[in-house]
């Protein structure tokens, strides 16, 4: 079995606030050699995350320190805060032939398929926008203003679609989740991810 097995491979879940994105990449971890990357981050820690877990939080000048080293696979800033993907884990990883999925926004989707082009970029769509607007509205945590604001950035984020591999209409949560998971099992299948000396090696067992 070992035979088949090649680097690791790179799946990138965006999608706008309230698209359910982080369900569908935390269950991805059910899939065997999955691992999550873990962001850096210099927004402020919320009630019920973990330093490590969730993100590291970090100051802005470990941040900055960590970008004039090249330590990032990508990094962006959002709503004034910076994030990025740590380069080193990530690296690890995929040369253990592992997936890794990174949950990022978009700016940051398109470095990293720029950087690695065999990444996986997956957008996750609600069904409808007025769907949306009455998900973010039930929860009853955000203002109108706030939800007229995340709408509006909503919209924004569909001009970067186009540059996905896939989308995925988080209708049904299960179904979502199944479809990524057919996604990854797919993109492992691809000829070009066999090892360059894989006939060599097949012949001889
Ligand atoms: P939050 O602060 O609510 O956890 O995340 C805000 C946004 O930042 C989400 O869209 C999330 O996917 C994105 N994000 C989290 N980590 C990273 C990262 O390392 N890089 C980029 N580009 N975006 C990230």
């Amino acid at each position: 079995m070992d035979l088949f097995k090649n680097e690791g491979k790179i799946f990138v879940i965006s999608g706008p606030s309230g698209s359910g994105k982080s369900t569908i990449a935390n269950a991805l971890l059910e899939e065997p050699d999955t691992v999550f990357s873990i962001s850096m981050t210099t927004r402020k820690i919320r009630e019920g995350e973990v330093d490590g877990v969730n993100y590291y939080f970090v100051t802005d000048e470990e941040y900055d320190r960590t970008v004039a080293e090249g330590g990032f696979l990508e990094h962006a800033e959002i709503y004034n805060h910076k994030y990025g993907t740590p380069k080193k884990p990530a690296l690890e990883n995929l040369k253990k032939g592992l997936n890794v999925i990174l949950e990022i926004e978009m700016q940051g989707a398109l470095q990293v398929k720029e950087s690695y082009p065999d990444a996986v970029l997956i957008f996750v769509l609600p069904p409808s926008l007025k769907i949306l607007r009455e998900r973010i509205e039930n929860r009853g945590t955000d203002s109108k203003e706030e939800i007229d604001k995340r709408m509006a950035a909503t919209v924004k984020e569909l001009d970067y679609l186009k540059d996905y591999d896939y989308y995925i209409v988080n209708d049904i949560k299960e179904v979502a989740v199944e479809t990524v998971k057919n996604i990854m099992r797919i993109e492992k299948q691809k000829v070009k991810n066999l090892p360059a000396n894989f006939i060599e090696e097949y012949i001889k067992e």
